[in-house]
């Protein structure tokens, strides 16, 4: 892969689109300077980023990853010889922490729930029951976190009005209500707060 070329690529098509550094960053949500560092070719954008980029663009990620332009007959030459590797391992990445983050669910739960159910049974005093309740939401609030941070980076949501693929910002995320495949996002492109499709890859 030759990153100078993509990073000049990419540089390219961002001016085609007559965005600079900033505003790109702030669309994609990253900083100007992660557009930069991927465009001196000194970092690859991570396979959730060149799939936004790929929509954001219009070239495949094949595309962006060949640091040009493809006719039909090169397009096919370069098929698949970059992206399988690197999606795959992303793809087992995300699979795990979405794996651990349920098992840190399970054992939160578990936890407050027999907390607060034997304090119940226990017959204790009041004060100790209100330290018991006041405990299990700690354990709650601290194993929603752990969750969100694992799980904030696997994947991308899928806006259901534009199909706008993108990587939410950590506020927005723990913010967001939620059940087990999506969350109510704001989509950076429309704007539009809706429930949001999560997709792994
Ligand atoms: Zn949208």
């Amino acid at each position: 892969m030759d990153m100078q070329k993509i990073g000049y690529f990419l540089a390219e098509l961002r001016k085609e689109k007559n965005l600079t550094q900033d505003e790109l960053g702030e669309q994609i949500g990253v900083t100007n300077k992660t557009v930069s560092r991927w465009e001196n070719g000194n970092y690859l954008p991570p396979v959730e980023i060149l799939q936004i980029l790929s929509n954001l663009y219009n070239v495949s990620i094949n595309e962006l990853l060949s640091g040009e332009r493809l006719s039909d007959e090169r397009y096919k030459e370069h098929a698949e010889e970059y992206i399988t590797v690197d999606l795959i391992k992303k793809n087992k990445t995300a699979k795990k922490y979405l794996a651990a983050s349920v098992i840190v669910a399970l054992i939160t739960t578990l936890a407050a729930l027999s907390i607060i159910i034997s304090s119940a049974l226990l017959a204790a005093p009041v004060w100790l029951r209100i330290i018991c309740i006041v405990f299990s939401i700690v354990i709650v609030v601290a194993g929603i976190g752990v969750c969100c941070a694992l799980t904030v980076d696997a994947g991308v949501y899928e806006c259901p009005n534009c199909g706008e693929k993108f990587v939410p910002s950590m506020k927005d995320f723990i913010g967001g209500m939620h059940t087990l495949t999506k969350r109510k996002l704001k989509c950076p492109k429309c704007g539009k707060k809706s429930f949001c499709k999560k997709r792994l890859s």
